[in-house]
């Protein structure tokens, strides 16, 4: 029995619809998954009601773009509420700061001499949450670049001439922001944004969990984390990062954590739960 706790859909940046993504985990024989869309609780619904007919078990979540120690760190929510007002109105505004930030991309790229229109981008996500893969996929659609890859490696990736820095929540709101909607807070792919040496403050903020096992993670990484893990007594999560057909093949099945952990995740949103009623 196995999960998966890290997926987007095209609520996001990923490409398969809640529905589509949920038959292609059903088909691998998940038991469980989560959906991780960044900054947008959007699909939950859709997502929840296609694990049902699946007979599939349902967390809803979302990654959510965070900073600490000018260090970028993307933190997973799990198990939260996606009714939470105080959520949905901050990431609310962290929409609007993706979706400004898209126009300034697009003015960036017209200085370069590049035609691409704000709209067509928009037109592309179709999504509240849209970011630098949408530009990308505007950029090739368009034809005013031959691939996604060229389009990171020319213009949007840090330093390049349309790289716009982007407003950030801090990790410690974050962490905050997803405890108050009921849910645990656990670092993303720590492997990939070097973020070791802000683990002790997140953990003092009251981190849940870390996700040692992620498709870009070396078996020597995951390691590291579950040490990290043990060390901190945090949850282990671990995901394939799928994000459908955007760049190679859909990365679903790449990554297949043992259900044993999500048990752990079940048991410590309860705990939670119950120190909060104590509380009340
Ligand atoms: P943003 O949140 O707008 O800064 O975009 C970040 C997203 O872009 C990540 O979640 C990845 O899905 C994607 N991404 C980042 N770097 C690359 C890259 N070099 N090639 C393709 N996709 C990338
Ligand atoms: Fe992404
Ligand atoms: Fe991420
Ligand atoms: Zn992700």
């Amino acid at each position: 029995m196995f999960a998966d706790l890290h997926l987007h859909t095209f609520f996001s940046d990923g490409t398969f619809t809640p529905e589509e993504l949920v038959a292609r985990a059903s088909q691998i024989g998940f038991r469980a998954i989560a959906l991780t869309d960044h900054d947008t609780l959007e699909g939950c619904a859709r997502a929840a009601a296609a694990c049902a007919a699946a007979q599939m078990e349902f967390i809803p979540g979302t990654e959510l773009t965070a900073e600490h120690a000018d260090v970028e760190v993307h933190i997973l929510a799990y198990l939260v509420d996606t009714q939470n007002k105080v959520l949905l109105a901050r990431i609310a505004e962290f929409q609007a700061v993706r979706q400004e930030r898209i126009r300034e991309m697009v003015a960036a790229l017209n200085q370069q001499g590049i035609p691409l229109k704000a709209e067509a981008v928009f037109a592309l996500a179709n999504c509240k949450s849209p970011g630098r893969p949408h530009v990308a996929r505007a950029l090739v659609k368009e034809k005013l670049i031959g691939n996604l890859d060229e389009a990171f490696e020319k213009y949007l990736k840090k330093g390049r001439p349309a790289w716009i820095p982007k407003t950030k929540m801090s990790a410690l709101e974050a962490v905050e922001l997803i405890h108050q909607a009921g849910g645990l807070a656990v670092m993303a792919h720590p492997g990939l944004n070097r973020t070791d040496e802000i683990i002790p403050d997140l953990v003092d903020a009251g981190l849940d969990g870390i996700e040692c096992f992620h498709t870009k993670h070396s078996t020597a990484m995951a390691e590291r984390y579950l040490e990290f893990a043990e060390k901190y007594h945090l949850l282990v999560t671990g995901g394939s990062d799928c994000h459908g057909f955007s760049k190679i093949k859909p990365l679903i099945g790449t990554i297949k954590l043992p259900y044993a952990y999500v048990q752990r995740l079940y048991a410590a949103k309860k705990s939670a739960d119950e120190k909060r009623a104590v509380v009340k």
